[in-house]
This record gives C-alpha cells, sequence and structure tokens, in this order.
C-alpha cells in the first residue's frame, strides 16, 4: 500500500519505520524542515538544547525498532542508565535523591523520610503490579477494539479491576499512604507526566513512578534529540521517503475510505494514512468530520513554559534532573487548570544534559533548561505571564539555592504553550493531548482508529495510549498491527 504519514513525531517516525518494514511504501509529510516534533534541539552561542522531552524511560521500545531492522547493538542509539532518577529541592530546604539503586535509595529513604521507609516500598511494588497488570490492555494494545476483550491479558485484569485504584485519586491514595507532606508531593508529581493535576487524576496512574523509579531513567549519550535523528536515519535506511517544509491541509476522503492528502502542491493519491498530529488539530483543520463536536469539548492537558539559559559556570550541587518545589501544590493545581493561570510560586524543573553531555555547554558552564507547568492556551496575555514567570523562577532559585542567577544567564530562549502549538500544530499548545483528570479520562483517550472511515489511523501523543516517549511508539505498534502486511 502507498501510505501517507502526517507528522515526523516520535510517533510519525515509529510508524514509518514500522510500516515500511512491512513492505509498504511510505512517505512521511512534514511541515517543519526537520523531524521530531515536539521533541526538538536548538543551538545557541556554544550551547545545546534540547527543547522538548529531557526523561527517556522504556527505552527498549527504541531498542525493539533497530532489531527489527536488523541493526547491530553498537550500531543502536547509544544510551547510559542515570544514577540518580532526580534530586529533589524543598522549600523547608530538604534534599532529596531518587536514587535508582535500591541500596543507596533505601538509605537516602531512611535519612529523609524515615517514617515512610516501609510506605515507599510497598508503593514501588504496587506500582510495579498496577503496571503488570494494566500495560498489556491499556498501554500496549488496541484497547478500543472490541475483539481484544476476549484475550487472556483483559480477562486477567477483569479479575483483579479493584488493584486499578480507578476510584481515588492519586493524591488522595498518596495522602493515605505516606505521612511526610513532601514525599506525598513528590508522588503526586508523576500526574504531572501526562499534564494532569494529581488532586483530579485517577489513582491507577501511580504507577507512572513505576517507569521512572523501578524500570529506570536513562539518557541518551548525545541528548534527547538524537533519539529522534536516530530514529529518521532508521527510517531512511528502510526507505522512507521524507517531504519536509510540507503541510498537509486535507485528508481527502472518498465516502467512508481515505483517498489521499492534499498539500500546497495539490493532491497524492494514498491508501492510507497514518496522522502523527494533534488530533484536535486533525478534527479542527484536516477532516471534515462531526469528531470535532466531542473532541473540542475535552479538557486539555497542561502545557509549559521554558526558558533555555546558556549559564557561565557549573553548579556542582544539581544534577541532571532537578525539581525545587512549590510550598503550597493544591493551588498551583488550582492555578493551572482552573484559572488558566501560573502560580507565583510554581514548582521548577530544571534539567541540565552538559551534566552528562558536556559537549553541550562551553568549558566549565551549564546549558538550563528551565521550565514550569503552564495550562495550555486560551487567550491568555502570555507576555505579561511569561515576564512574571520568569522574575518568580529567577527568585525562587535565588533563594533555593542561594545563588544570583540572574548575573550567570549569558544567553535566554524561551518555549510558552503559543510556541509550543506553533511549531508541532499541537491544540492549545498542550504537552499531552488532553488531560488525564477524571475517574476514565487516561483509558478513554481517542482510538487509533475512527470509527466509519476505513484507512485512517491515528499515532502520537494525543491518542491512545498516551503521551510521553514510549506511549508515542506504542500507538505506532498498535497502528502497525492494524495493517496487513503488504501483500
Ligand atoms: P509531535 O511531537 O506532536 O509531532 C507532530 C509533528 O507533526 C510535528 O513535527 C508537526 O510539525 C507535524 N505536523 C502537525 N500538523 C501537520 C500537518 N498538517 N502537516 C504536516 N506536518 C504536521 N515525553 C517524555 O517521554 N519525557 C519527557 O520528559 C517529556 N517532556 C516533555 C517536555 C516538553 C516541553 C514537551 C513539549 C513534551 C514532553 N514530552 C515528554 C512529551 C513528548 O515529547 C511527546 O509526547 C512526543 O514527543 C509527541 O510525539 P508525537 O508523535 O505525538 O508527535
Amino acid at each position: 500500500m502507498k501510505i501517507a504519514v502526517v507528522g515526523s513525531g516520535i510517533g510519525g517516525l515509529a510508524s514509518a519505520i514500522l510500516l515500511q518494514r512491512k513492505g509498504h511504501q511510505v512517505t512521511v509529510y512534514e511541515k517543519n524542515s526537520c523531524p521530531g516534533g515536539k521533541m526538538g534541539q536548538i543551538n545557541v552561542d556554544g550551547y545545546r538544547f534540547d527543547t522538548g522531552p529531557s526523561l527517556f524511560t522504556l527505552p527498549e521500545l527504541v531498542d525493539e525498532l533497530f532489531e527489527l531492522c536488523s541493526v547491530q547493538e553498537t550500531e543502536r542509539l547509544p544510551y547510559v542508565r542515570l544514577s540518580n532518577n532526580c534530586r529533589y529541592f524543598y522549600p523547608d530546604g530538604t534534599e532529596f535523591n531518587f536514587y535508582q539503586d535500591r541500596e543507596a535509595l533505601y538509605s537516602e529513604i531512611e535519612r529523609v523520610f524515615p517514617h515512610d521507609a516501609a510506605a515507599v516500598r510497598k508503593r514501588l511494588l504496587h506500582a510495579e503490579e498496577v503496571y503488570n497488570l494494566s500495560a498489556p490492555v491499556f498501554l500496549f494494545s488496541a484497547f478500543h477494539k472490541l475483539s481484544n476483550y476476549l484475550t487472556e491479558p483483559y480477562r486477567h485484569m477483569v479479575f483483579k479491576l479493584h488493584k486499578l485504584d480507578f476510584f481515588r485519586t492519586m493524591h488522595g491514595a498518596n495522602a493515605k499512604d505516606f505521612t511526610d507532606p513532601r514525599l506525598i508531593q513528590l508522588f503526586d508529581r508523576y500526574a504531572t507526566y501526562n499534564g494532569s493535576s494529581p488532586f483530579r487524576a485517577p489513582a491507577t496512574l501511580n504507577m507512572i513512578a513505576h517507569l521512572e523509579n523501578n524500570k529506570g531513567a536513562f539518557f541518551p549519550v548525545k541528548g534527547m534529540y538524537s533519539i529522534a535523528n536516530s530514529l529518521y536515519d532508521l527510517a531512511l535506511k528502510q526507505g522512507v521517503r521524507f517531504e519536509f517544509n510540507t503541510r498537509v491541509e486535507e485528508i481527502i476522503r472518498n465516502g467512508a475510505a481515505v483517498s489521499g492528502i492534499r498539500t500546497a502542491s495539490g493532491i497524492t493519491s494514498v491508501d492510507a494514512v497514518v496522522s502523527d498530529v494533534d488530533v484536535r488539530s486533525v478534527a479542527n483543520h484536516l477532516l471534515k468530520h462531526p469528531l470535532k463536536r466531542i473532541i473540542n469539548k475535552i479538557e486539555r492537558s497542561s502545557s509549559a513554559l521554558i526558558f533555555y539559559w546558556g549559564i557561565n559556570r557549573s553548579f556542582p550541587r544539581l544534577d541532571v534532573h532537578n525539581i525545587l518545589f512549590s510550598s503550597d501544590y493544591r493551588e498551583e493545581f488550582k492555578h493551572l487548570f482552573k484559572e488558566k493561570s501560573l502560580s507565583a510560586d510554581p514548582t521548577v524543573y530544571l534539567f541540565i544534559s552538559s551534566k552528562i553531555v558536556p559537549d553541550d555547554a562551553p568549558a566549565g558552564c551549564e546549558n538550563w533548561f528551565v521550565m514550569v507547568n503552564a495550562p495550555s492556551d486560551c487567550g491568555q496575555a502570555w507576555d505579561k505571564l511569561i515576564a512574571e514567570a520568569r522574575e518568580n523562577i529567577v527568585r525562587k532559585i535565588d533563594k533555593m539555592l542561594g545563588v544570583d542567577i540572574g548575573s550567570c544567564i549569558v544567553t535566554e530562549r524561551i518555549a510558552s504553550p503559543l510556541t509550543i502549538a506553533r511549531d508541532t500544530f499541537s491544540a492549545n499548545g498542550a504537552l499531552y493531548g488532553t488531560s488525564s483528570n477524571s475517574l476514565l479520562a487516561a483509558f478513554l483517550r481517542h482510538p487509533n482508529t475512527l470509527p466509519g472511515i476505513k484507512n485512517l489511523y491515528f499515532v502520537g501523543g494525543s491518542v491512545h495510549p498516551g503521551g510521553g516517549i514510549p506511549l508515542c511508539i506504542a500507538s505506532a505498534k498498535i497502528v502497525s498491527n492494524e495493517i496487513p502486511d503488504a501483500l
């Protein structure tokens, strides 16, 4: 079949590789001049910044793509396991390291959270159990396909549904399981990994902690963008064609089947379309379909405000991933999802890839990716919000780390919900499509197909099974399994 993949985000790249391997003739149409979508990079004055994702989990899903294409291990994406998943800083001066090594982790927990040591062990085991139970159903299969409900993983899960903890919120479960508010805040934060609020998302999502803390946090030796680059190279080697700077303006239908795509150069006939575009943008701009009416009503996930700072010195006290917590988490999420604004005391995420990729900054310097969660765009006065947030962030970093960070910033770039929407066509700049702020929302994302339209498939972070690098690859695997091999 002749297949058009629209968008070269992680989901699009993985789909293109898998489908070309199946013998199809795949062309990827990308409006930007390079692949990667939200996984981007910028080079400024000797500093390199990954602009989007920074945490790499389940790298075996990337390995699998190379393996499928018979690429030798030495030729695959090189990455390392981090020894410290994240360094946490609290307003009361506490520092806590979530080490990967179990012995180191448990002695750190005894040091900082002695009353909750047993609860953390129990939680990590529970997160693993929930993941093992639900992943084959919710993450790695076409959840919306009724015939799957007769398969073994689904039957197994049905008998253990009570374990999935649907009926409490993440925060409700964390507040019950841990006594120390700082630890509750730490585990609540995993809701932000899919752009949701721990005060509304179901406790099932506490399994996210399993990926980072049991399976492990990893980092590509050449930075996050090398994931996109290596998949792009792999796709080219398989024979996938790429048309950059080519925006798809319409997905054309002939009755109940997709028949082509329209770009500025005209209509190209195809046998199938795999869309890696945010499904809300598809509904609003690419496809004439009533889908739009439903999809525009669903709450968007959070977005982000990011400052990319070239820093003229190094900070041994910081690690690759660092969190500077706020003093009132509930207030922060009220701002994000209710007031659609930014809290004056936001939790700040500092990601410094030059700690592990020295070439990412000049000698003795560091590349800081400074991010706060932001509401998705709904017409806020962003210039004002960004200026205020910058002041608040600088003040917070100075206070919590005892520095004068303003005097160390030698170069700056900024990403906001507006630029994320502009650059990736992610509606409202949402990072993960829809939020998971309701009981079943996480599992009721838009399916990978659209009932009533043949040969149109959806991949990427806005559809099933969800956002983030591993789940985008999972969506590509699901779609590739739906499309038969070429004859
Ligand atoms: P996208 O990245 O959304 O790309 C879609 C592509 O389609 C874009 O290149 C766009 O230009 C193109 N396109 C859109 N419309 C058209 C059109 N009409 N015609 C042609 N091309 C079009 N995930 C993690 O796993 N770990 C993290 O730490 C993490 N942190 C993140 C931090 C930030 C700031 C952001 C933005 C995201 C983060 N994520 C993280 C999420 C992760 O980056 C995304 O889930 C994933 O990269 C999305 O991939 P995708 O396949 O949905 O495609």
